[in-house]
């Protein structure tokens, strides 16, 4: 059931603490959907096990509603369709994967990633290696074979993408395209370690929410005509895109949560309250002056209509 209105979310992975690049995004995220008088959904992107922190999730809820940041369903509000953890909603994208399945749009990949790498011709695309597409056309004696080679290890599910370049008009970065079979190959849906793929969950659950305008780091670009091919599988319109730059830190390096730079607590220790947080996140984009405190809901009225928008590269004019 596809509810009705405008939509945003904010769909952090619970790996670490929320810096403040992750805060940005965070912000500008609950800006745009508020500002378009949205429902603003949080989606917990905890599929990826091995990478998952515990008390990661309880710390992020925390360190947002800090913020300032409302959202009106999800993990703790319970609403009609929540909460949005994604590790609850495992059936839905077997049950997606098993249609694809059904219809033969995706098949079982035995190689490992040094098959990959080791392949004559695997060329190198912007989002890593392409697949070569050595499993695409087995026989199911030649998949036996293959799956005999290691008994022990599950293939992964690979999607078949078409020989087709994929446009879109980013919000924030304008005209994209990409080729995928040329510059990104057939991707995996599910890894061979049991997990559903983020590039499956994040569509399933974007057109199941009713996400009309996904605002994210400009890190997932490349991600986005992925995420397309695959709303068109499922023949659900999708979103618009807003893909904001990621914040630098002083070095001009794009901030992890592996280096721990500028978490919420270091700011905090500081003597920040979330005024000055606000402020500081405001002012890195040009908004406020230095060492202005504003609440959320403050710069939220004073944002111009086209400020999230104007955040991208100055369009060539000619
Ligand atoms: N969970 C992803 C991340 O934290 C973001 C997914 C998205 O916004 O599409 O990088």
């Amino acid at each position: 059931l596809r509810r009705q209105g405008p939509a945003g979310r904010y769909a952090p992975s619970p790996t670490g603490d929320l810096h403040a690049g992750n805060l940005r995004t965070a912000l500008l995220a609950w800006l745009q959907a508020r500002q378009a008088g949205a429902r603003f959904i949080l989606r917990i992107e905890d599929l990826d096990r091995p990478r998952v922190r515990p008390g990661s999730t309880e710390k992020l809820l925390a360190d947002l509603r800090w913020l300032g940041l409302d959202w009106d369903e999800g993990p703790e509000q319970g609403g009609p369709s929540g909460p949005y953890l994604q590790s609850e909603r495992l059936s839905l994208y077997q049950a997606a994967l098993q249609r694809l399945q059904d219809r033969r749009r995706v098949y079982p990949c035995y190689c490992s990633r040094r098959d990959i790498a080791q392949a004559a011709s695997a060329p190198h695309g912007p989002t890593g290696i392409i697949y070569p597409g050595t499993c695409r056309a087995l026989s199911p004696a030649e998949r036996a074979a293959r799956q005999a080679r290691r008994p022990e290890r599950l293939p992964a599910w690979r999607l078949v993408v078409e020989e087709r370049t994929i446009h879109f008009d980013d919000r924030v970065c304008g005209p994209q395209h990409q080729h995928l079979g040329r510059e990104v190959g057939d991707f995996v849906l599910r890894r061979a370690d049991d997990i559903f793929a983020y590039q499956l969950a994040v569509v399933l659950d974007d057109a199941l929410m009713g996400i009309t305008d996904v605002v994210r780091g400009d890190d997932l670009l490349d991600s986005t005509a992925r995420q397309i091919a695959l709303f068109e599988i499922f023949e659900q319109p999708a979103p618009r895109f807003w893909h904001v730059p990621l914040m630098r830190d002083a070095t001009g390096e794009r901030m992890s949560k592996r280096d721990g730079s500028d978490a919420l607590d270091l700011l905090k220790d500081q003597g920040m309250d979330a005024p000055a947080v606000i402020g500081y996140l405001a002012e890195s984009l040009g908004w406020v002056e230095p060492g202005q405190r504003l609440s959320a809901p403050e710069l939220l009225q004073d944002l111009g209509t086209d400020a999230i928008a104007n955040l991208g590269p100055a369009p060539e004019r000619s």
